[in-house]
């Protein structure tokens, strides 16, 4: 018989676990005392588990919101990608045949106006509103300042205004 110190009741040894550590080879706390402390240990871990979440996930927030802060532009620019092809579908009545991997390369191009490679939205060499199709072969990479210059033009009659006047006219 052995007695515990955590409940002062005095128990057979089979109700204690097992501790080489031990003078007597046995734990000194009870198994039942063992187990609530355990189930202590467990919920207190549970709540500062839960705690710990929470904080990393507002420090996480924060981050976001940094990252967001940082990248203003990128989200702009991946909001406006978004909408285009939303607008190219609905323009083109559900025929969309242009890849994922063929707009990235088109982005990804230097603007064929004004050789920027900043904001790069793919255009429409033949306009949608005069026939052209939402196709690889009728888009032309070109920056959102010439892209709002060139508006529903041909490319070649955008181009034949842009030699014939000079950049700070058509801008006007
Ligand atoms: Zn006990
Ligand atoms: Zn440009």
């Amino acid at each position: 018989m052995k007695r515990c110190p955590a409940c002062n009741l005095t128990k057979p040894a089979s109700e204690f676990q097992c501790n080489r550590t031990k003078a007597d080879g046995l734990q000194s706390h009870c198994r039942a005392c063992m187990n609530a402390t355990n189930t202590r240990w467990r919920e207190a871990n549970r709540e500062q588990f839960r705690e710990a979440v929470r904080v990393s996930a507002l420090k996480h927030a924060d981050r976001v919101a940094a990252w967001r802060a940082a990248n203003a532009e990128r989200i702009t620019e991946l909001g406006r990608e978004a909408s285009w092809k939303y607008k190219a579908r609905k323009r083109a009545n559900g025929i969309f045949v242009v890849t994922d991997k063929d707009l990235r390369r088109l982005l990804q191009s230097p603007c064929i106006g004004c050789g920027t490679t900043e904001s790069i939205v793919p255009d429409h060499c033949i306009p949608i509103s005069r026939g052209g199709r939402t196709s690889i072969g009728n888009l032309i990479p070109l920056c959102k300042t010439c892209n709002n210059r060139k508006r529903s033009r041909f490319l070649f009659e955008w181009k034949q205004i842009m030699n014939a006047r000079s950049y700070a006219e058509v801008t006007q």
